[in-house]
């Protein structure tokens, strides 16, 4: 594919962030927004994401994009009434409504939708409420349909007239005191009867499900156990909430080992593994080693799902089965013979059956590791050394040893001692309470420091394969040829980086060397902002000895300035060192030959592993101009693109 067709695929292309919240099949009633079409109903697949209520075509096999909503932009959800005497009456009468309110250039539009039961109803409800929960939503609707001359519900004869019905209140994200039972007008009726009144407490709680389980270890904190449902009393703070057990005990826990209840889906499954690429769910399962082991992930087209199972007939090996769905009902199948309503359904169905897979599906991979918290404890970065047990070395740097710690006897971290007079220790004091807030699951979580003594530590998370560079050149025989994988490795880290550039974090020493690889082939980026704080002149001046001249932009050589797009620049060197298992940018040639060469334009050639799309995409990140250079979130889905042609 050229360059200009990526660009084309990426603007297409959903954005890979919108995980996929809430999907299914619901009958559309027509918009309307031509004032003479005939209303009429038609079956669309729904999807939900953080950003956007999507709808698409079902006939075929691909699916086609209908339109969109932005969540920003609803006003209410509701339960509707429909009296549609023109339109197909049988969908009227039997589906159960719900409408959206939103606004789009200005105007107030209403989204008619119907389900076929009650329960997928509140599920659609309470799913969309809780993903608008800060919206600025309106405090009336009106429960029924505009027929194009008055309002069904309260007969008023302008389109914009003030809505007739109160708007239920939303759920509330924090939850400050006890709730309140006020009745509230509410239509919640089976069969959407708008005029039953309700009472509703004012605020409902937001209740999450712990999907790891965490040990309260610091006062304040409290335990999770996985599966359990907890009420939130505070979610103000990103990474850690207050929440209550259902023993009334109240305390901090980590926000990324909770999900809210009704926008849990398919991750209360221990088979779930959400995105995790094909290669990375072959090297998972290869490891169990387990006939019928499985997972099932997000495939790579979006709000599709993927089966991975090891088997080892005839020889051991991992399949990959997409997930299907019926246009007409959306049933969920494998083979076409055996559909079912829902995946959690087929899965069930094929632990029974094999039913044309290559074995019928047995266990999933168990105690998959759990993420790293944003610092060890709430609001918690100085770390008391005596809670460090030191173990060996891991390696030595720039600024000295490297060794494996415990805290407190069961967290796993990696310690940097800092030789004395080699950084600015003030300042980064300073900036490691910010650098701990940071988390995303391709960066070394930095977990806090030791900083009441001398030499200071540095501690985060553990990566047991260590340094990404070494890596690639220990593995370069199994790694040489798998381009798949490589591929995989510079997708990573790009998603690290996607995440820094979108929080105006500039790393500053971007290379192989500076990324870890842990369990389940993880790749992640580390060392980020460090480079400012070295007093070492070798390192901070170009000029120097020490400075990664050979992963340098022009602008950060002549000028030494950096930003996002010189790190996009050392992430083009990244990838290189990616697809070479570990060569040594531009050889021997000396810094000086390099910064010649830059400056003339000429760049590093294509690696013999690396496919002409991939090198292009290299070639977009030494752009001579920063402003030429892409951002690492369009890199990011230029690099999908290419990853879905290739293991498509
Ligand atoms: P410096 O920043 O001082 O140059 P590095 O960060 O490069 O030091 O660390 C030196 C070596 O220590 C790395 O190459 C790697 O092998 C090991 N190491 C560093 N951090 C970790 C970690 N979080 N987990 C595992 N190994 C690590």
């Amino acid at each position: 594919m050229l360059v200009k067709d990526y660009c084309k695929a990426v603007m297409a292309c959903n954005n890979e962030e919108e995980e996929v919240i809430k999907q299914g099949l619901m009958i559309k009633r027509s918009q309307n927004k031509k004032r003479f079409s005939p209303v009429n109903y038609k079956s669309r697949w729904f999807v939900l994401t953080r950003k956007h209520l999507i709808y698409y075509d079902t006939e075929g096999e691909k699916r086609k994009e209908k339109g969109r909503i932005s969540l920003k932009s609803i006003k209410f959800v509701e339960i509707a009434t429909l009296q549609d005497l023109s339109a197909d009456s049988s969908v009227v009468q039997t589906g159960l409504p719900l409408q959206i309110g939103y606004v789009e250039s200005g105007q107030d539009y209403v989204l008619y939708v119907l389900t076929n039961e009650n329960q997928e109803r509140d599920d659609w409800i309470n799913a969309l409420r809780s993903l608008c929960a800060h919206n600025d939503v309106n405090n009336t609707f009106h429960n029924g349909v505009w027929n194009g001359k008055r309002w069904s519900c309260c007969r008023a004869s302008t389109r914009n007239s003030a809505g007739c019905t109160n708007t239920t209140t939303w759920p509330a994200t924090t939850a400050p005191q006890e709730t309140v039972s006020n009745p509230v007008t509410t239509p919640t009726m089976p069969g959407g009867t708008p005029s039953a009144k309700v009472k509703e407490p004012m605020t409902r709680p937001k209740i999450v499900i712990a999907l790891y389980p965490f040990k309260a270890i610091e006062g304040g904190d409290l335990s999770l156990e996985k599966g359990a449902e907890y009420e939130v009393i505070d979610d103000a703070q990103e990474h850690w909430w207050k929440v209550k057990d259902s023993t009334g005990t109240v305390g901090y826990i980590p926000s990324n080992y909770v999900k809210e209840k009704e926008l849990i889906g398919l991750q209360k499954y221990e088979w779930y593994v959400g995105d995790m690429s094909r290669q990375r769910a072959e090297s998972l399962l290869k490891q169990e080693e387990k006939e019928g082991c499985f997972v099932v992930r997000n495939s790579s087209t979006k709000g599709l799902y993927t089966l991975s199972l090891y088997t080892k007939v005839p020889h051991p090996h991992v399949k990959h089965y997409h997930i299907k769905q019926n246009g007409r009902n959306g049933d969920f199948y494998l083979s076409e013979k055996h559909t079912c309503p829902s995946i959690p359904d087929l899965i069930n169905y094929h632990r029974h059956n094999s039913g044309g897979l290559a074995s019928r599906l047995k266990a999933s991979p168990c105690d998959r590791p759990a993420p790293p918290t944003a610092g060890l404890s709430h609001d918690k970065w100085e770390i008391d050394p005596a809670e460090l047990l030191l173990m060996e070395e891991l390696g030595s740097g720039q600024f000295g040893v490297v060794r494996r710690g415990k805290w407190r006897g069961c967290i796993d971290t990696a310690v940097k001692m800092m030789k004395e007079g080699t950084m600015s220790e003030d300042d980064f004091i300073e900036e490691a309470k910010v650098m701990t807030k940071l988390q995303h699951s391709n960066l070394v979580q930095l977990y806090g420091v030791c900083s009441k003594h001398r030499p200071i530590y540095i501690v985060t998370e553990y990566m047991k394969h260590g340094s990404l560079l070494n890596y690639l050149r220990r593995h370069e025989n199994t790694l040489g040829g798998n381009v798949d994988l490589l591929l995989d490795m510079c997708i990573q880290v790009c998603k690290g980086m996607a995440y820094l550039e979108r929080h105006n974090y500039i790393h500053r020493d971007l290379a192989a060397r500076n990324c870890l690889v842990g369990s389940e082939n993880v790749v992640k980026v580390a060392d980020f902002g460090l480079a400012r704080y070295v007093l070492d002149d070798q390192y901070t001046s170009s000029g120097g000895t020490k400075f990664p001249i050979k992963w340098a932009p022009p602008e950060v050589l002549n000028y030494t300035r950096f930003s996002s797009k010189s790190d996009v620049w050392a992430y083009g060197v990244l990838m290189w060192e990616v697809f070479t298992c570990g060569k040594m940018p531009y050889g021997r040639l000396k810094n000086t030959e390099v910064v010649e060469r830059v400056q003339r334009g000429i760049i590093l050639q294509r690696p013999q592993a690396c496919l002409k799309e991939v090198y292009e995409i290299m070639k977009l990140c030494w752009a001579h101009c920063p402003e030429d250079r892409p951002s690492f979130r369009a890199l990011k889905e230029q690099l999908s693109i290419v990853g879905q042609s290739i293991t498509d």
